[in-house]
Order: structure tokens, then C-alpha cells, then sequence
């Protein structure tokens, strides 16, 4: 555990370290003087809220926790800080083309989302990017842009095809993308239909390596795109149809969270060159997509793991930019205008789960004290305690595990009480308490005494659920910062793990950023009777809220859009009240109304039978009539 610089003065700067919240918090987060943590909406542009006095706001306004909070002003200052990275990048490179990205739908679905995206991104021409049909009805709605693009990507029917083609007649700039080489036939037949064409884009599928978790998006056996050869043959298809001069747009896409940008310059070599060649078969060509996977640096180690990224977002538009220009200029080839799909980096930071710590529990922390009938084991186990010293911890520590053991022999054989083994017990836990006192910091202690300190680790158990609110968690080991959001003024004096709500073994968080690693146990305080304890999990604005799901029926939490009021403060912009318990039923087609009837029927049977008074009768149905409208998370 991280300790105070000098003994006994732990300071907020030593309680934003311990969470390497300056590493991630990527100037909008940080603490203030009272120990909370603080959202910085505009970055550094001024303006601050502190986040434990916006819960409470929130909670008086009868939001309850868990509250997922979004901060639109941070997503609308990602946007202008994508677009601020190509133009310097366009300018330090002296490149003739321009920038110009879409927002990939499915990152983040939610309307309130979308539609801050589009609005804030109008003044850059920003676009949406569609992978389903159901994306591309959203897209159709809220784009009302004509210089703004509509990126079709996904599995294509001839409606999906049509209705772009028709997009396009009302104003849009819808471009068909060719994922699939039997998707240019349906293009084809959709135009002779229409009697008009929709922009074309063509999906490589690279031979460039990846590496990380979506290393598999590219190479011979990637789901989508077209290999070197069908993209040659679709070519000459759409030649033969006519259909070659709106072949307007090369795409690829390497897969979310790049971690190492090496893998990038690759593909955009690829790619460069790949663009070159169909613009020298006839294409008009004009746009470079270079799909998503722009990371973010969740743990702040800015490396190349998993929970990272080698590079800046500058970084990432030099290199676009540098190698786009490089491969198309030697060769005559007009630059593109460069599209980019970057969903996670967009949409990560700007939401913040805050959950509430119901309690926390782990090894017991009672001494018992001696007593004269003490069976010999419980008084081997108090002298082992009692001789305890920094000389024979792993001596100590092999006696009390004996101990331990001969207490559950002998139980198992009828010799030991209940009341002596549960004494024998806490003894055990007393000696491993004392023993991790006693341990030096430096490493070179046996591995066994040092995981004597998890083994007396905490469990917090917090009012959500991993599987609705982080299910990337569970999914794919995904780590994100999570921190307490108050009492960083505290050194903290536990060490756990946080479970949640359902009843599911794998309903926890287990796994901790620590710079470029991870660890098992997180450092948190005690929780004090009758104060909430309030965590905070973040960077989790992209794919979580679509992808979690209703395990154990708990349903979406409460969600608020929160901006910095221009007088200081905030403002309360949408409220999105999280499912009851009536929704999660409905959705599994029971009837909330039917269920509350039998009960009531049940009730009246048992009334009449004498097993239940008409006051218990009415205060059943109130509370389970309540409960439908509530939300399915605990109430304070
Ligand atoms: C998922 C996806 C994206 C978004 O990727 P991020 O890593 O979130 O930026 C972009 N394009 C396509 C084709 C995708 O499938």
C-alpha cells in the first residue's frame, strides 16, 4: 500500500497518486481541497464541479444512486480536440487534403448522445457511422448536415442499400460500403432500381498485423472487408455496371484500442497504398477511412497494454496524416480527405458511474480472550499469537496454519465444539493480522506471507451491476480507473475487492489499474456508519451501456446530462430515470399488473383462512406495488 511521504501526513496529492487519477484524469478529472474529486468539464478551459456535491444535488432531486453521470461538455471538448489534433497535424505536415470524422453509432447509441454529437460537431461537418439498420435509422433522423457523411458499414440488405440510395436524393451523403464482395451485386441491382447510385466505399481487409484484443479484426481470416483480390474483382464489377465513378471511399478498420501505434503506421501504409492503386484503376476515390481503434489510456501508463496506448491523440493524427501524405504525393496521387471512426476515443471520458457501498465484510477481527477450558489447540493458537515478532513471522505463520488445520481435523472427528472452533478460528486470523502488521515493505519477504495480506482483504459490496454498468469488466477483462470519490484526504486503511449486486460469482471487480499492470485489491477506506461511501468508475462512456444486459433484472440506473453553467455550477439538461423493476419484468413478458393481482388474491384467501391480518395484507401489496415503480438498485 501506498504510503504518506512523511509518517503520518497523507495529503489529497498522496490520495490522487494512490488511483493515478493525474495519469488518466487527462486534465477532466481531479481533487480539490476537501479530499473530493472534481470534474473539469472544458478541461482547461476553466470551470469545475465537485462530483460528491453533484451526487448530492442529484440525490435531493430524488435521483438515486447508482447515477450514471455524463458531462456533454466533455464529449463536445473531445471532439474539438480530435479535430484540433488533424488540423495541427494538416498543418504541420503542409497536407493539401482536410479531416473530416463520423461518430461510429455504436459506441454509444443513447440519443441524448448522438444528438449532442451531431449538434456539437456540425461546425466541422462531423458524420455518423452506422454498422446495423437500426443504426442507420438514427443516423438518418438526427444528421441533417449535406456536407456531413453517413459511413454505412455492417451487413447490407437491399432495403439497408435502397434506403442509402434514397438518403442521398433527400440531401444526405450516405456512403455504401462494401464489406462483403456479394454486396456489390445488391448495389448494383439497388441502383438500376433507383435509377441513381449511392457514394461507394470499399472495406481492405489488411494484411498488416494487429496485436491486442481485437488483434483479429484484420488479416486473411478477418470477418469483414475485402481480400486483395476481391477488392480487384469488385473493382472491375463496379466498372462493368458503371457504377465506377462513385467509388469514392477506401476503409479499413484494425480493431478498437490500438495499444501500439507501430501496428497503425503499418496499416495505414497498407491502406495508402491500397488507395493509390484503385484510384489508378478509374476510381474518383477522395476519401481515406481509417476506420476506429484510437485508444485511450485508461490506466495512464502510456504504453502499449491492453489498458493503454503508446501515443498521443496527436501522435495518432501525425501519423495519419504523415503516412497518408507519403504514400499518395511520390506517387501523383491527389491526398484524400482523411475520415476517421474514433468511438471509444470520443465517447470514454465524458461518463462517470458513481455507486454507493452498501457494506464491506471480510476475515473476522475479534480476540478472543483466553479462557481456563480452553481445549489445548485454542491455547496453542493463543500462544503462537502472543509470540509473534519480527524474527519468526513464517515461523509464526507455519504454527498458527497448523493449528488451524488440527482445530478443523479435530472438529470434523466430534472433539471440537462449534464455540471452540470458531474461537480457534479468529486466533488464526489474529496471528495473520499481526504477522502483515510486523512485515517489511521491501519485496524480498516469502511470497506466501505477502499474500497473507490479500487473504485478509475486504469484500465492499456496491449497489450495481457489473454486468449492466462495466460488463467489459466481465467480458474481456477490460480495466477501468475506479476510485473512491471523497475521503482522498484519508490515507486509506483497506485493501478489497468491490462485488456487486447479483447473486453471479463473477458479479465483482477484481481487477485494479496500477500503471501498465494490474492488481487484485484496491486501496479504500473503512466506511463510516451512517456516511455513504461513494465510488466512482470511469471512462466508461463507450460500449458499456449497450452491452450490458438485465442479469439478475437489474436494470439501467438513473442517467443525467450534466453541463457547466456559464455562472459557475451546473446545469441539470436531460434526466434519463433507469428501468423499474416493472420494465425489467415487462421485458421478460411478465405482467406487472397480473403479477400484483394474484397477490392480491393470494392475500384475500389468506385473510379469510385467518393466516393474514388486513393491515399486513395491505402492506404487502403497497410494497410490492412500490417496487414495481422503483428502480430495481437498493434504496438508501
Ligand atoms: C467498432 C467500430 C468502430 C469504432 O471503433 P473505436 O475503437 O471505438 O474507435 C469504427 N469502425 C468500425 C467499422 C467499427 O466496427
Amino acid at each position: 500500500m501506498a504510503r504518506s511521504d512523511t509518517a503520518g501526513t497523507w495529503t489529497v496529492e498522496n490520495g490522487a497518486g494512490l488511483y493515478d487519477l493525474d495519469r488518466w484524469g487527462d486534465s477532466y478529472f481531479s481533487t480539490n481541497s476537501r479530499g473530493h474529486v472534481t470534474v473539469q468539464p472544458r478541461g482547461d478551459r476553466g470551470g469545475s464541479i465537485d462530483l460528491v456535491d453533484l451526487v448530492k444535488g442529484l440525490q435531493e432531486r430524488d435521483l438515486g444512486l447508482p447515477l450514471l453521470i455524463r458531462f456533454d461538455d466533455i464529449l463536445e471538448d473531445r471532439l474539438e480536440r480530435l479535430h484540433a489534433a488533424f488540423d495541427r497535424a494538416i498543418a504541420h505536415y503542409g497536407y493539401v487534403g482536410r479531416y473530416q470524422g463520423v461518430f461510429p453509432v455504436k459506441c454509444n447509441q443513447q440519443r441524448h448522445v448522438v444528438e449532442q454529437l451531431v449538434d456539437s460537431g456540425q461546425r466541422w461537418h462531423f458524420g455518423l457511422e452506422a454498422g446495423s439498420k437500426a443504426e442507420l435509422l438514427i443516423a438518418l433522423s438526427l444528421l441533417n448536415d449535406p456536407e456531413a457523411l453517413l459511413i454505412c458499414n455492417g451487413y447490407k440488405d437491399q432495403r439497408y442499400i435502397e434506403t442509402a440510395i434514397l438518403a442521398r436524393r433527400l440531401g444526405q451523403q450516405p456512403v455504401v460500403v462494401i464489406e462483403q464482395p456479394d454486396e456489390v451485386e445488391r448495389i448494383i441491382q439497388a441502383s438500376q432500381v433507383l435509377g441513381a447510385a449511392p457514394m461507394i466505399g470499399i472495406r481492405a481487409r489488411l494484411s498488416s498485423l494487429s496485436t491486442g484484443r481485437w488483434g483479429s479484426s484484420v488479416g486473411d481470416r478477418a470477418k469483414f472487408g475485402l481480400s486483395i483480390p476481391e477488392l480487384l474483382e469488385t473493382t472491375e464489377t463496379l466498372r462493368d455496371a458503371g457504377l465506377l465513378g462513385d467509388l469514392r471511399l477506401l476503409h479499413f478498420h484494425i480493431g478498437s484500442q490500438i495499444n501500439d501505434i507501430a501496428v497503425l503506421k503499418d496499416a495505414l501504409q497498407e491502406a495508402g497504398q491500397i488507395y493509390g492503386e484503385l484510384h489508378r484503376l478509374g476510381a474518383p476515390m477522395g476519401y481515406l477511412d481509417v476506420g476506429g481503434g484510437l485508444g485511450i489510456d485508461y490506466d495512464g501508463s502510456r504504453s502499449a497494454t491492453a489498458a493503454s496506448t503508446n501515443y498521443s491523440l496527436q501522435n495518432y493524427a501525425n501519423d495519419v496524416v504523415a503516412t497518408v501524405k507519403e504514400c499518395c504525393e511520390p506517387c501523383g496521387v491527389p491526398v484524400p480527405t482523411l475520415v476517421s471512426e474514433s468511438g471509444r476515443a470520443l465517447a470514454s471520458h465524458f461518463s462517470v458511474l458513481v455507486f454507493d457501498i452498501l457494506g464491506n465484510g471480510g476475515a473476522p477481527d475479534e480476540i478472543p480472550v483466553p479462557r481456563e477450558d480452553d481445549p489445548l489447540i485454542v491455547r496453542n493458537l493463543h500462544d503462537t499469537l502472543g509470540g509473534i515478532s519480527q524474527g519468526n513471522l513464517q515461523e509464526a505463520w507455519n504454527d498458527a496454519l497448523k493449528f488451524k488445520q488440527d482445530a478443523l481435523s479435530a472438529f470434523r472427528l466430534g472433539y471440537l465444539r462449534l464455540p471452540e472452533r470458531a474461537r480457534a478460528e479468529q486466533l488464526a486470523w489474529a496471528c495473520a493480522r499481526r504477522i502483515v502488521k510486523l512485515l517489511p515493505q521491501d519485496d524480498d519477504m516469502p511470497e506466501e506471507l505477502h499474500s497473507l495480506r490479500a487473504s485478509l482483504a475486504s469484500t465492499y459490496y456496491g449497489n450495481f451491476s457489473v454486468f449492466r454498468s462495466a460488463p467489459d469488466t466481465w467480458a474481456i477483462d477490460q480495466l477501468f480507473p475506479v476510485m473512491p470519490i471523497h475521503r482522498l484526504n484519508e490515507e486509506p486503511d483497506q485493501l478489497g475487492s468491490i462485488a456487486d449486486l447479483t447473486c453471479d460469482s463473477d458479479g465483482k471487480l477484481a481487477r485494479f489499474i496500477e500503471g501498465g499492470k494490474s492488481k487484485t485489491l484496491l486501496e479504500l477506506h473503512t466506511p463510516q456508519e451512517g456516511e455513504p461511501y461513494l465510488l466512482g468508475l470511469f471512462l466508461a462512456g463507450a460500449y458499456q451501456e449497450v452491452m450490458g444486459n438485465l442479469h439478475n433484472l437489474f436494470g439501467s440506473t438513473n442517467a443525467v446530462h450534466i453541463r457547466l453553467a456559464p455562472g459557475g455550477g451546473y446545469r441539470l439538461d436531460h434526466v434519463v430515470r433507469g428501468d423499474t423493476n416493472a420494465d425489467v419484468l415487462q421485458a421478460m413478458e411478465h405482467d406487472p399488473d397480473l403479477m400484483l393481482e394474484r397477490l392480491r388474491l393470494a392475500s384475500e384467501e389468506a385473510i379469510r383462512e385467518g393466516r393474514l391480518g388486513v393491515s399486513d395484507a395491505r402492506l404487502l401489496i403497497s410494497h410490492v406495488s412500490n417496487s414495481l415503480q422503483q428502480s430495481t438498485y437498493l434504496q438508501a
